[in-house]
Protein backbone atom coordinates (compact mmCIF):
# COMPACT_ATOMS: atom_id res chain seq x y z
CA UNK A 1 0.00 0.00 0.00
CA UNK A 2 2.74 2.43 1.07
CA UNK A 3 5.00 1.42 -1.91
CA UNK A 4 2.16 2.35 -4.44
CA UNK A 5 1.24 5.37 -2.47
CA UNK A 6 5.01 6.22 -3.02
CA UNK A 7 5.50 4.82 -6.60
CA UNK A 8 2.02 7.32 -7.28
CA UNK A 9 3.92 10.46 -5.88
CA UNK A 10 6.64 9.74 -7.84
CA UNK A 11 4.26 10.82 -11.29
CA UNK A 12 2.97 13.93 -9.33
CA UNK A 13 4.70 18.00 -10.45
CA UNK A 14 2.75 19.13 -7.37
CA UNK A 15 4.46 17.29 -4.94
CA UNK A 16 7.61 17.09 -7.18
CA UNK A 17 7.81 21.06 -6.68
CA UNK A 18 7.07 21.09 -3.41
CA UNK A 19 9.69 18.16 -2.51
CA UNK A 20 12.38 19.20 -4.97
CA UNK A 21 12.63 22.75 -3.12
CA UNK A 22 12.73 21.56 0.32
CA UNK A 23 16.64 21.80 1.25
CA UNK A 24 16.75 19.04 3.65
CA UNK A 25 14.65 16.90 1.38
CA UNK A 26 17.59 18.08 -1.05
CA UNK A 27 20.10 17.28 1.36
CA UNK A 28 18.57 13.56 2.53
CA UNK A 29 18.17 12.75 -1.48
CA UNK A 30 22.18 12.64 -1.11
CA UNK A 31 22.06 9.17 -0.29
CA UNK A 32 21.26 8.24 -3.28
CA UNK A 33 22.15 10.99 -5.86
CA UNK A 34 25.97 11.44 -6.06
CA UNK A 35 25.22 15.35 -6.39
CA UNK A 36 23.40 18.16 -9.02
CA UNK A 37 26.60 18.77 -11.11
CA UNK A 38 29.02 16.64 -13.31
CA UNK A 39 32.02 17.33 -11.26
CA UNK A 40 30.55 16.05 -8.11
CA UNK A 41 29.04 13.08 -9.97
CA UNK A 42 32.79 12.42 -11.89
CA UNK A 43 34.21 12.61 -7.88
CA UNK A 44 32.14 9.79 -7.06
CA UNK A 45 32.72 7.81 -10.37
CA UNK A 46 36.94 8.33 -9.40
CA UNK A 47 36.39 7.19 -6.02
CA UNK A 48 34.25 3.92 -7.12
CA UNK A 49 37.06 3.08 -10.07
CA UNK A 50 39.92 3.49 -7.42
CA UNK A 51 38.14 0.62 -5.77
CA UNK A 52 37.81 -1.24 -8.93
CA UNK A 53 34.02 -0.65 -8.92
CA UNK A 54 32.86 0.71 -12.77
CA UNK A 55 30.09 2.92 -13.10
CA UNK A 56 27.12 4.24 -15.09
CA UNK A 57 26.20 7.97 -15.22
CA UNK A 58 22.72 8.72 -15.13
CA UNK A 59 21.77 12.40 -15.81
CA UNK A 60 18.26 12.62 -14.00
CA UNK A 61 15.87 13.72 -15.67
CA UNK A 62 12.21 12.20 -17.87
CA UNK A 63 9.72 12.65 -19.22
CA UNK A 64 10.50 16.33 -20.73
CA UNK A 65 7.70 18.12 -22.75
CA UNK A 66 9.40 20.15 -24.82
CA UNK A 67 11.65 19.60 -27.89
CA UNK A 68 14.54 21.73 -27.02
CA UNK A 69 15.18 20.13 -22.98
CA UNK A 70 14.83 17.02 -24.94
CA UNK A 71 18.16 18.10 -27.91
CA UNK A 72 19.59 19.67 -24.36
CA UNK A 73 19.31 16.05 -22.54
CA UNK A 74 20.95 14.91 -25.30
CA UNK A 75 23.72 17.22 -25.82
CA UNK A 76 24.25 16.70 -21.87
CA UNK A 77 24.99 13.27 -22.47
CA UNK A 78 28.06 13.76 -25.05
CA UNK A 79 29.56 16.26 -22.35
CA UNK A 80 29.01 13.61 -20.26
CA UNK A 81 31.35 10.93 -22.51
CA UNK A 82 33.50 13.86 -23.42
CA UNK A 83 34.05 14.11 -19.49
CA UNK A 84 34.59 10.43 -19.10
CA UNK A 85 37.10 9.63 -21.85
CA UNK A 86 39.17 13.44 -20.74
CA UNK A 87 39.09 11.58 -17.28
CA UNK A 88 39.76 8.14 -18.15
CA UNK A 89 36.95 7.30 -15.86
CA UNK A 90 35.97 3.49 -16.23
CA UNK A 91 32.16 4.56 -16.51
CA UNK A 92 29.19 4.71 -19.79
CA UNK A 93 25.97 6.03 -19.12
CA UNK A 94 22.52 5.17 -18.68
CA UNK A 95 19.95 7.48 -20.68
CA UNK A 96 16.00 7.31 -20.38
CA UNK A 97 14.33 7.39 -23.75
CA UNK A 98 11.52 10.11 -22.39
CA UNK A 99 14.61 11.98 -21.92
CA UNK A 100 15.47 12.54 -24.93
CA UNK A 101 11.78 13.11 -26.14
CA UNK A 102 10.02 9.71 -26.68
CA UNK A 103 6.35 11.37 -25.24
CA UNK A 104 6.66 13.90 -27.94
CA UNK A 105 7.81 11.94 -30.90
CA UNK A 106 9.55 8.64 -31.51
CA UNK A 107 11.67 10.68 -34.77
CA UNK A 108 12.64 13.42 -32.25
CA UNK A 109 14.23 10.74 -29.42
CA UNK A 110 15.37 8.69 -32.13
CA UNK A 111 17.26 11.61 -33.64
CA UNK A 112 18.90 12.36 -30.44
CA UNK A 113 19.67 8.85 -29.47
CA UNK A 114 21.39 8.43 -32.59
CA UNK A 115 23.33 11.85 -31.63
CA UNK A 116 24.71 10.99 -28.68
CA UNK A 117 25.15 6.98 -30.11
CA UNK A 118 27.80 8.58 -32.97
CA UNK A 119 29.78 10.25 -30.10
CA UNK A 120 30.29 6.87 -27.67
CA UNK A 121 30.69 4.77 -30.74
CA UNK A 122 33.80 7.52 -31.36
CA UNK A 123 34.86 7.07 -27.86
CA UNK A 124 33.85 3.49 -27.68
CA UNK A 125 31.74 3.99 -24.64
CA UNK A 126 28.16 1.84 -24.03
CA UNK A 127 25.21 3.11 -23.83
CA UNK A 128 22.46 2.00 -21.97
CA UNK A 129 18.63 2.54 -22.42
CA UNK A 130 16.83 2.17 -18.76
CA UNK A 131 13.38 0.69 -18.69
CA UNK A 132 10.59 3.00 -18.16
CA UNK A 133 7.12 1.85 -16.98
CA UNK A 134 5.34 -0.70 -19.07
CA UNK A 135 3.81 1.82 -21.54
CA UNK A 136 7.52 2.31 -23.10
CA UNK A 137 8.42 -1.33 -22.81
CA UNK A 138 7.83 -1.85 -26.45
CA UNK A 139 8.88 1.30 -27.76
CA UNK A 140 12.07 0.93 -25.73
CA UNK A 141 12.94 -2.61 -27.07
CA UNK A 142 11.73 -1.48 -31.00
CA UNK A 143 14.27 1.57 -30.96
CA UNK A 144 17.42 -0.44 -29.12
CA UNK A 145 16.59 -3.07 -31.57
CA UNK A 146 16.55 -0.57 -34.56
CA UNK A 147 20.03 1.40 -33.89
CA UNK A 148 21.66 -2.02 -32.61
CA UNK A 149 21.41 -2.61 -36.23
CA UNK A 150 24.40 0.16 -36.77
CA UNK A 151 25.83 0.09 -33.09
CA UNK A 152 27.07 -2.34 -31.12
CA UNK A 153 27.91 -0.52 -28.34
CA UNK A 154 24.05 -0.22 -27.50
CA UNK A 155 22.09 -2.25 -24.84
CA UNK A 156 18.38 -1.91 -22.51
CA UNK A 157 17.03 -3.43 -19.38
CA UNK A 158 13.93 -5.51 -18.97
CA UNK A 159 12.29 -6.44 -15.82
CA UNK A 160 11.23 -9.60 -14.31
CA UNK A 161 7.81 -8.30 -12.99
CA UNK A 162 6.51 -8.03 -16.61
CA UNK A 163 4.81 -11.28 -17.89
CA UNK A 164 6.47 -10.51 -21.32
CA UNK A 165 9.80 -10.57 -19.99
CA UNK A 166 11.04 -13.86 -20.44
CA UNK A 167 10.10 -13.21 -24.39
CA UNK A 168 11.49 -9.93 -24.25
CA UNK A 169 15.09 -11.76 -23.03
CA UNK A 170 15.14 -14.48 -25.92
CA UNK A 171 14.65 -11.69 -28.48
CA UNK A 172 17.51 -9.54 -27.35
CA UNK A 173 19.68 -12.94 -26.92
CA UNK A 174 18.62 -13.66 -30.88
CA UNK A 175 19.91 -10.01 -31.46
CA UNK A 176 23.28 -10.39 -29.40
CA UNK A 177 22.03 -7.41 -27.23
CA UNK A 178 23.58 -6.83 -23.88
CA UNK A 179 21.02 -6.94 -21.51
CA UNK A 180 20.76 -5.43 -17.98
CA UNK A 181 18.23 -7.09 -15.80
CA UNK A 182 16.20 -5.79 -13.05
CA UNK A 183 13.05 -6.72 -11.23
CA UNK A 184 11.22 -3.70 -12.13
CA UNK A 185 10.54 -0.14 -10.15
CA UNK A 186 7.57 1.27 -11.53
CA UNK A 187 3.75 0.49 -10.29
CA UNK A 188 2.49 -1.42 -12.59
CA UNK A 189 -0.67 -3.14 -13.08
CA UNK A 190 -2.05 -7.19 -12.53
CA UNK A 191 -2.68 -7.25 -16.52
CA UNK A 192 0.87 -6.85 -17.43
CA UNK A 193 2.92 -7.41 -14.02
CA UNK A 194 3.06 -10.08 -11.51
CA UNK A 195 1.27 -8.84 -8.11
CA UNK A 196 3.38 -10.96 -5.94
CA UNK A 197 7.23 -10.44 -5.37
CA UNK A 198 7.68 -14.37 -4.91
CA UNK A 199 6.93 -14.35 -8.40
CA UNK A 200 8.78 -11.63 -9.41
CA UNK A 201 12.06 -13.05 -7.98
CA UNK A 202 11.48 -16.69 -9.47
CA UNK A 203 10.79 -14.62 -12.86
CA UNK A 204 14.16 -13.15 -12.49
CA UNK A 205 15.94 -16.62 -12.01
CA UNK A 206 14.70 -18.05 -14.71
CA UNK A 207 15.58 -14.73 -16.94
CA UNK A 208 19.27 -14.74 -15.15
CA UNK A 209 19.77 -18.36 -15.97
CA UNK A 210 18.95 -17.58 -19.69
CA UNK A 211 21.25 -14.56 -19.48
CA UNK A 212 24.26 -16.14 -17.95
CA UNK A 213 24.06 -19.47 -20.27
CA UNK A 214 23.38 -17.18 -23.70
CA UNK A 215 23.29 -13.93 -23.53
CA UNK A 216 25.79 -11.48 -24.34
CA UNK A 217 27.87 -9.61 -21.45
CA UNK A 218 24.18 -9.64 -18.99
CA UNK A 219 24.52 -7.46 -15.77
CA UNK A 220 22.75 -8.73 -13.08
CA UNK A 221 21.24 -5.87 -11.49
CA UNK A 222 20.25 -6.60 -7.90
CA UNK A 223 21.09 -5.91 -4.20
CA UNK A 224 19.10 -9.39 -3.60
CA UNK A 225 21.71 -11.26 -1.67
CA UNK A 226 19.99 -14.64 -2.60
CA UNK A 227 19.98 -14.12 -6.07
CA UNK A 228 23.29 -13.29 -6.42
CA UNK A 229 24.31 -16.00 -4.55
CA UNK A 230 22.40 -18.11 -6.77
CA UNK A 231 24.23 -16.35 -10.05
CA UNK A 232 27.91 -17.24 -8.59
CA UNK A 233 26.75 -20.91 -8.00
CA UNK A 234 24.98 -21.30 -11.51
CA UNK A 235 28.10 -19.54 -13.10
CA UNK A 236 30.71 -22.11 -10.92
CA UNK A 237 28.20 -24.89 -12.05
CA UNK A 238 28.12 -23.79 -15.44
CA UNK A 239 31.97 -22.81 -15.39
CA UNK A 240 30.72 -19.43 -16.86
CA UNK A 241 34.15 -17.32 -16.15
CA UNK A 242 33.55 -14.01 -13.93
CA UNK A 243 34.50 -12.16 -16.78
CA UNK A 244 31.74 -12.76 -19.01
CA UNK A 245 28.57 -10.99 -16.75
CA UNK A 246 28.69 -8.28 -14.51
CA UNK A 247 26.77 -7.34 -10.85
CA UNK A 248 25.38 -3.98 -10.71
CA UNK A 249 23.84 -1.97 -7.99
CA UNK A 250 22.87 1.31 -7.36
CA UNK A 251 24.39 4.10 -5.60
CA UNK A 252 24.37 4.18 -1.90
CA UNK A 253 22.56 0.70 -1.40
CA UNK A 254 24.45 -1.84 0.05
CA UNK A 255 28.02 -0.71 -0.40
CA UNK A 256 29.57 -3.24 1.56
CA UNK A 257 27.93 -6.12 -0.54
CA UNK A 258 29.70 -3.83 -3.72
CA UNK A 259 32.69 -3.73 -2.23
CA UNK A 260 32.96 -7.48 -1.14
CA UNK A 261 31.68 -8.90 -4.67
CA UNK A 262 35.02 -6.72 -6.25
CA UNK A 263 37.19 -8.06 -3.91
CA UNK A 264 36.17 -11.88 -4.97
CA UNK A 265 37.06 -10.76 -8.16
CA UNK A 266 33.85 -9.93 -9.84
CA UNK A 267 33.13 -7.26 -12.23
CA UNK A 268 30.69 -4.44 -10.41
CA UNK A 269 29.21 -1.47 -11.92
CA UNK A 270 27.39 0.86 -9.54
CA UNK A 271 24.47 3.26 -11.03
CA UNK A 272 25.40 6.63 -10.29
CA UNK A 273 22.47 9.20 -11.03
CA UNK A 274 23.16 12.83 -10.46
CA UNK A 275 21.43 16.27 -11.36
CA UNK A 276 18.29 18.56 -10.01
CA UNK A 277 15.76 16.46 -11.39
CA UNK A 278 16.08 13.61 -9.03
CA UNK A 279 12.68 13.55 -7.19
CA UNK A 280 10.82 10.84 -9.08
CA UNK A 281 14.31 8.56 -8.82
CA UNK A 282 14.26 9.02 -5.19
CA UNK A 283 10.88 8.47 -4.26
CA UNK A 284 11.46 4.76 -6.69
CA UNK A 285 14.10 4.26 -4.34
CA UNK A 286 12.04 4.64 -1.08
CA UNK A 287 9.32 2.39 -2.89
CA UNK A 288 11.49 -0.48 -3.08
CA UNK A 289 12.48 0.31 1.24
CA UNK A 290 10.07 2.07 2.94
CA UNK A 291 12.35 1.86 6.10
CA UNK A 292 14.09 4.33 3.36
CA UNK A 293 11.52 7.04 4.59
CA UNK A 294 12.16 6.96 8.17
CA UNK A 295 15.72 8.16 7.25
CA UNK A 296 14.60 11.17 5.02
CA UNK A 297 11.77 11.66 7.65
CA UNK A 298 14.56 12.17 10.54
CA UNK A 299 16.51 14.29 8.08
CA UNK A 300 13.88 16.49 7.35
CA UNK A 301 12.81 16.90 11.28
CA UNK A 302 16.46 17.14 12.18
CA UNK A 303 16.37 19.62 9.92
C1 LIG B 1 22.06 -0.86 -11.56
C2 LIG B 1 20.56 -0.83 -11.50
C3 LIG B 1 19.86 -0.27 -12.55
C4 LIG B 1 18.46 -0.27 -12.55
N1 LIG B 1 17.78 0.17 -13.65
C5 LIG B 1 16.44 0.04 -13.68
C6 LIG B 1 15.70 0.31 -14.85
O1 LIG B 1 16.24 0.71 -15.90
N2 LIG B 1 14.35 0.17 -14.82
C7 LIG B 1 13.70 -0.27 -13.68
O2 LIG B 1 12.48 -0.43 -13.72
N3 LIG B 1 14.37 -0.52 -12.57
C8 LIG B 1 15.72 -0.39 -12.53
N4 LIG B 1 16.40 -0.70 -11.37
C9 LIG B 1 15.66 -0.89 -10.10
C10 LIG B 1 15.16 -2.30 -9.91
O3 LIG B 1 14.09 -2.56 -10.80
C11 LIG B 1 14.68 -2.55 -8.46
O4 LIG B 1 13.61 -1.71 -8.20
C12 LIG B 1 15.74 -2.34 -7.41
O5 LIG B 1 16.98 -2.84 -7.83
C13 LIG B 1 15.37 -3.05 -6.09
O6 LIG B 1 15.23 -4.41 -6.32
P1 LIG B 1 16.32 -5.51 -5.88
O7 LIG B 1 16.62 -6.32 -7.08
O8 LIG B 1 17.48 -4.88 -5.23
O9 LIG B 1 15.53 -6.48 -4.93
P2 LIG B 1 14.62 -6.24 -3.65
O10 LIG B 1 14.00 -7.56 -3.34
O11 LIG B 1 13.74 -5.05 -3.81
O12 LIG B 1 15.70 -5.89 -2.53
C14 LIG B 1 16.64 -6.82 -2.04
C15 LIG B 1 17.38 -6.19 -0.88
O13 LIG B 1 18.16 -5.09 -1.38
C16 LIG B 1 18.13 -3.99 -0.50
N5 LIG B 1 17.47 -2.84 -1.18
C17 LIG B 1 16.74 -2.88 -2.35
N6 LIG B 1 16.32 -1.65 -2.68
C18 LIG B 1 16.77 -0.82 -1.71
C19 LIG B 1 16.67 0.58 -1.49
N7 LIG B 1 16.00 1.38 -2.34
N8 LIG B 1 17.25 1.10 -0.39
C20 LIG B 1 17.95 0.30 0.48
N9 LIG B 1 18.07 -1.04 0.32
C21 LIG B 1 17.50 -1.58 -0.75
C22 LIG B 1 17.37 -4.44 0.71
O14 LIG B 1 18.30 -4.99 1.61
C23 LIG B 1 16.47 -5.53 0.17
O15 LIG B 1 16.08 -6.45 1.13
C24 LIG B 1 17.78 -0.76 -11.39
C25 LIG B 1 18.50 -1.34 -10.35
C26 LIG B 1 19.86 -1.39 -10.39
C27 LIG B 1 20.59 -2.06 -9.27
Amino acid sequence: MLKDTLLYMARQERIRRFVSHNGFARRAARRFVAGETLDEAMAVATSLNRQHISVSLDHLGENVTDAAEARAAAQDYITILDRITDAGADANISVKLTALGLDLSADLCRENLTRLMRRAAELAIFVRVDMEGSAYTQATIDMVLALRRDFDNIGTVVQSMLYRTPADVARLIECRTRVRLVKGAYLEPVSVAYPKKADVDAHYIECMHALLECGVYPAIATHDERIIAEARRFAAHKEIAAARFEFQMLYGIRRDLQERLARDGYNVRVYVPYGTQWYPYLTRRLAERPANLMFIAGNVFRG
